[in-house]
């Protein structure tokens, strides 16, 4: 009896599984596990990360690691994959006419028109005109209180905008309660004596009359022309918990194009598209130029400097340089970044038009051996690299129930989709695609506005639901949970993640359903025109058709719904597809390791 490792190097995880033969080589599988892999793919630093995995797989079985008689490391496929993004529009108010934020702490609700007033003038305010009073923060909230209780009484105040985060603080001493918006920061840009239209929206809602063209119409009166100019101004208030527009003759929102960078694509000849014509067009492009040798970015621009900066890192893990490192595929993908208006008046943010790119670099190859040497001298154990990566997943994915050959693979790993397809006679077709888990993660954090990438990765990975009583919360699907005893009041009202064992509470707050539309999006944007690029390129005469079924492998087959995203897809192709259950245990996890184990014939 002979124990045998299989060990999978991958970009995220490290994979381990034991197998024991038989003096008739027959295979009976005892154990496996997995630990985040340690430094970059196809470093010397993988070697703790390697040793932790098989100390924890042999652990499990009780034997010391030196009981193994071999050690089977994958061939990694020399490609890393780099994501990045590139903003493609950006907004610039001319004229300060609008405000539109979501303060923490806005007071009252409702609209009111009226021109604008500085408090230091009320004095000179007429009887018959609706004045907006503004108030800097030179002025206490007890003296604009004051002021606006005195002066109501002469004046018609319809509406308050303050430069400090003292709204409730006013309003709570207001005689006739009126609504105000407060946090706006450059307040001196705004005209005096122009009219001008507020409105703060009832708890829990967004602003309905300002972020709608009519509506603007209808408050400060504008003709047919002047509602068409006010269309983009409607457009960046969607969303906003208040809000303010000032009628100004030449006041605009404009949105401006970027010069954004392009990139050129070497297959045979150049093919050259640029960045700012969007991803379809840009994957389109990929698409007709075939086999690609290399892809390049324009000198000097974002795109150029981001696939220079991605080859450079490669080339220091494979210690190679120049022409041998080479880009060979990329994704692009159409998102929205939250970005700083320019001349803005209150920090308000436009979701501007960005282009978020994958890219995936390959080398001549990796220093695997090297890997294998170190291994053998720390463990005194034979280290063999064996058999390429996705060869090795097809093996290992066969073992789940309910397959049978020809057979195609979806490896979807953090920075690579990879497709394979085994036929009846062993033969098997690869093919390595750009963009995968990480860019789902990238797309969230950037769509979201988040800071954190680690809530960004929990928001990808687990459910949500909304804490709407200390004894229930709504899940996703609409239904109803109930707690069996109180939860932590903190939780109270917040939405959540529902994490194996606990619940994450998220630092922002995003209403549930923007978050989930957003997630899911992305994941469509990722894997569904990945999934379908990839096997088209190993499908026999490159027709899906001929794939009777689809097993998803790898971190990303352990989504909670890409597999079913996916099953939808292909269903209208009659293949089957769905979540791999690797030796009918494993989920989609281990099918390179345990293919390693497999494929071990001996010697
Ligand atoms: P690699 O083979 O490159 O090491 P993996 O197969 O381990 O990659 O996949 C890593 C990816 O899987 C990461 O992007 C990670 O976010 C994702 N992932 C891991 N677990 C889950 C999960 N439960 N749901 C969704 N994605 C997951
Ligand atoms: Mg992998």
């Amino acid at each position: 009896m002979k124990l045998i490792a299989g060990v999978d190097i991958g970009n995220s995880t490290t994979e381990v599984c034991i197998g024991s033969f038989d003096d008739d080589g027959k295979v009976t599988f005892l154990a496996s596990a997995s630990k985040l892999t340690t430094g970059t793919k196809g470093t010397l630093a993988n070697v703790p990360g390697i040793k932790a995995a098989l100390e924890e797989a042999m652990g499990r079985l009780q034997k010391p690691v030196s009981s193994l008689s071999l050690i089977r490391i994958n061939e990694a496929t020399p490609v890393i994959g780099d994501t990045a993004m590139e903003t493609i529009t950006e907004t610039i108010i001319t004229e300060s006419s609008m405000i539109g934020h979501n303060p923490s702490t806005p007071a009252g609700t409702g609209q009111a028109v009226g021109t604008i007033l500085h408090i230091a003038r009320l004095d000179q305010g007429r009887e018959e005109l609706p004045y907006i009073l503004i108030a800097d923060s030179s002025y206490s909230y007890e003296k604009v209180a004051e002021l606006a209780n005195q002066y109501s009484k002469r004046l018609n105040l319809t509406g308050i905008i303050l430069q400090a985060d003292e709204a409730v603080l006013v309003w709570n001493r207001l005689e006739r309660k009126i609504p105000i918006v407060d946090e706006v920061k450059n307040i001196s840009q705004i005209p005096e004596g122009k009219l001008a239209a507020v409105e703060v929206a009832l708890p829990g809602q967004t602003v309905r009359m300002l972020s709608n063209p009519y509506g603007i119409a209808t408050l400060l009166k504008l003709n047919a022309d002047e509602t068409k100019q006010v269309t983009p101004i409607a457009k960046s208030l969607i969303g906003k918990r208040s809000a303010v527009v000032i009628k100004t003759p030449h006041g605009n929102v404009k949105e401006n194009i970027l010069p954004a960078g392009e990139i050129y694509l070497e297959a045979g000849k150049t093919y050259v598209v640029n960045i700012d014509a969007g991803a379809d067009k840009i994957m389109e492009t990929l698409e007709e130029a075939g086999e690609v040798e290399d892809i390049r970015g324009q000198d000097n621009t974002n795109i150029g400097n981001m696939l220079s900066g991605i080859k450079a890192g490669m080339g220091e893990v494979s210690g190679e340089t120049g022409g041998n490192i080479r880009i060979t595929d990329i994704l692009a993908v159409d998102t929205l970044a939250p970005v700083p208006i320019a001349g803005s008046l209150a920090g308000e943010a436009c979701l501007e038009k960005a282009v978020g790119i994958a890219a995936m670099v390959k080398t001549q190859q990796l220093p695997m051996e090297k890997i294998a040497l170190e291994l053998k001298r720390q463990l005194n154990i034979n280290v063999k690299v064996a058999g390429v990566e996705a060869v090795m997943a097809s093996l290992g994915a066969i073992t789940t129930p309910g397959t049978r050959l020809p057979l195609a693979i979806l490896d979807l790993g953090g920075g690579s989709t990879d497709a394979a397809v085994i036929d009846e006679d062993g033969r098997v077709a690869v093919t390595h695609q750009a963009g995968a888990g990480e860019l789902v993660t990238m797309l969230i954090q950037t769509e979201l506005g988040l800071t954190s990438r680690l809530e960004a990765e929990q928001i990808k990975k687990y459910p949500l639901a909304k804490i709407e009583s200390l004894y229930h919360m709504r899940l996703e699907s609409g239904a109803i949970h109930f707690f069996e005893e109180a939860v932590d009041p903190k939780y109270f009202g917040s939405v959540v993640l529902l994490a194996p064992g606990e619940m994450i509470k998220l630092t922002q707050d995003i209403p549930l359903e923007k978050i989930a539309a957003v997630r899911s999006e992305a994941k469509k944007k990722v894997f569904l025109r990945n999934a379908v690029r990839a096997l088209k390129k190993v499908a026999p005469e490159n027709n899906l058709r001929n794939i009777p079924n689809i097993v998803l492998v790898g971190g990303s087959a352990e989504d909670f719904e890409v597999p079913e995203m996916l099953m939808e897809e292909f269903i209208s192709f009659k293949i089957v597809c769905g979540r791999g259950n690797i030796r009918g245990t494993q989920g989609p996890r281990n099918a390179v390791a345990t293919g390693l184990v497999l494929s071990y014939i001996g010697g």
